[in-house]
């Protein structure tokens, strides 16, 4: 793992006060026995605003989006996926509560985890530099195909699209963020997990 691709992760987290983790040798290979490689999360964050955190491992670390509306299995739905930092690919395991004051404040649950692939000749990381990936789920919750585009090709923009691709795996009617709402890890919801948390602080 590079450490240039994780300085801006470790700048905004104190390691002190947050329970997020920083690399961690041993908790990536339970990952890859339980999961196998490349690993794809999605973490459902109540932060100030509530949002999908879409997680790719690509070239050692998780790329990372944040999904205000979350993920959609309407090949219809363009979902706006903002990148954000990348993370460590310990990260994928990391539920429970950053504390207030702390980046990223509020509560995470890992919604859906699993491996993922691509059927494109380019690598996952030229995909990425050039703007497009075209990935293959296979998680829990999500499986089949999506594509997370850049809004502005060749330019540096944050703001990404992520669609689903039109395959047998699509579902219009289907409403995975509002009808399957629980953890992958532990069974619980959002609520559950807050709950547990401040009856633990009084
Ligand atoms: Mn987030």
């Amino acid at each position: 793992m590079t450490d240039n691709t994780l300085y801006e992760y470790k700048q905004k987290r104190d390691f002190e006060k947050t329970q997020e983790p920083v690399a961690n040798k041993k908790k990536e290979e339970t990952l890859r026995e339980k999961y196998g490689t490349p690993l794809f999360v999605i973490q459902k964050h109540n932060a100030s605003s509530l949002h999908y955190d879409l997680r790719l491992e690509i070239d050692g670390a998780l790329k990372s989006w944040a999904i205000p509306k979350g993920p959609s299995t309407d090949p219809g739905e363009k979902r706006l996926a903002i990148e954000t930092e990348d993370h460590p690919i310990a990260y994928a395991l990391f539920e429970g509560i950053i504390p207030e004051d702390h980046y990223g404040a509020g509560s995470v649950l890992v919604w859906d985890i699993g491996t993922y692939s691509t059927e494109s000749e380019d690598s996952l990381k030229d995909q990425y530099e050039q703007g497009r990936i075209e990935f293959f789920l296979q998680g829990e919750k999500l499986t089949g195909g999506y594509a997370l585009i850049q809004a502005k090709l060749g330019n540096k923009d944050e703001n990404w699209l992520l669609v689903k691709t039109d395959d047998e795996h699509a579902d219009a009617r289907r409403n995975p963020t509002t009808t399957e709402t629980k953890s992958v890890l532990s069974g619980k919801t959002t609520e559950e997990i807050e709950e547990a948390f401040n009856a633990k602080d009084e």
